[in-house]
């Protein structure tokens, strides 16, 4: 049952996090108006109780908050500021939150465009990701003002559990970056030690069984232990959506004069699996590229 006394939500981007969130917000009574450049994604919603929406511009003219949940920068940019884009429906007391990973500088040029038509835009990336999306337990890091923080929390609440105003415009998209970071660079720990002890002729499940023991206990295992003994790297986080967010980091490092070696270097890597026809793998596969560096595969020697 939609609820009329809620806000009336636009939700565009309805990809393997679009579609659960969008779901979670029918499910808490919201009228949502969806759009997608896949038509399957929006009829499938629109089965499920969403408006089929026709173009940025109407979703945000006709709705009372945009959610965005867009692949990246160029894409966030076309849907807000392009030809009938959703900022042609900017308006005073509309708020848009913009809960794509994106590079910092967009999100405080859009939070600057809404603010100087008297209407607010927030950033709101998360992790947590599709389980957590499904789940409705996603963490959500806030960049933006405190008013439009506290507009948008009862929302945010509906998608997620952990949910921290970070700081203002950008300061979300600053902490999806460190977030970023750090589980790439992990995830490129685990697999570098995953095909060296697996070639060195030890069961890659027993390796895993006591790296989770201690101090090299992580969640990235935790969490993908099965794609990675298993091989089958459907997604879950795509790699090439992982090496956008590496980018995005560059340029936030090169932006503010730091240095991230190890990152640079998973980047790298992540690149290479992308030119070699890898980029839709979750980006646990990133081991694929280790495996050829070493010429033997993990799922070969997993015993369980
Ligand atoms: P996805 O590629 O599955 O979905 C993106 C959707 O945006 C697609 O349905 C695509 O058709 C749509 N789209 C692209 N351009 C569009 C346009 N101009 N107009 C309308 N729709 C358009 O990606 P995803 O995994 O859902 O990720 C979305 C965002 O969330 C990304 O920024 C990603 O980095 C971030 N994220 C993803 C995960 C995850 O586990 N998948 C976790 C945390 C954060």
């Amino acid at each position: 049952m939609t609820d009329t006394a809620l806000p009336s939500i636009g939700f565009i981007g309805l990809g393997i996090m679009g579609r659960p969130m969008v779901r979670n917000l029918l499910a808490a009574g919201y009228r949502v108006t969806v759009l997608d450049v896949v038509p399957a994604s929006v009829d499938e919603l629109a089965a499920g109780g969403a408006t089929a929406g026709a173009s940025p511009r109407q979703v945000a003219s006709d709705t009372d908050v945009l959610i965005t949940m867009l692949p990246d920068s160029p894409e966030v940019q076309q849907v807000y500021l392009g030809p009938d884009g959703a900022f042609e429906a900017l308006r005073p007391g509309w708020l848009a939150i913009d809960m794509s990973s994106i590079a910092p500088a967009v999100a405080r040029d859009l939070a600057a465009r809404a603010a100087a038509a008297g209407a607010d835009a927030i950033d709101a990336p998360v992790s947590g990701g599709d389980k957590g999306a499904i789940a409705g337990t996603l963490s959500i890091m806030v960049g933006g003002s405190e008013a439009a923080f506290q507009r948008a929390r009862p929302i945010l609440e509906v998608m997620g559990k952990t949910i921290v105003h970070v700081g203002p415009a950008g300061a979300g998209q600053v902490v999806k970056v460190c977030n970023q970071v750090v589980v790439g660079v992990v995830i490129e720990a685990v697999a570098e030690a995953l095909v060296l002890g697996a070639k060195a002729g030890v069961d890659p499940a027993r390796i895993a069984d006591v790296l989770q023991g201690g101090l090299a206990a992580t969640k990235v295992l935790e969490m993908r232990r099965d794609k990675f003994l298993s091989g089958d790297f459907e997604p879950g986080f795509r790699i090439r959506l992982h090496l956008k967010d590496l980018k995005n980091a560059g340029e936030l490092a090169r932006e503010t004069g730091v240095a991230l070696p190890a990152a640079a270097i998973v980047e790298q890597l992540m690149r290479a699996a992308a030119a070699s026809g890898r980029g839709e793998y979750d980006h646990s596969g990133l081991i694929t590229v280790l495996e050829d560096l070493a010429g033997s595969r993990v799922a070969d020697a997993a015993g369980s």
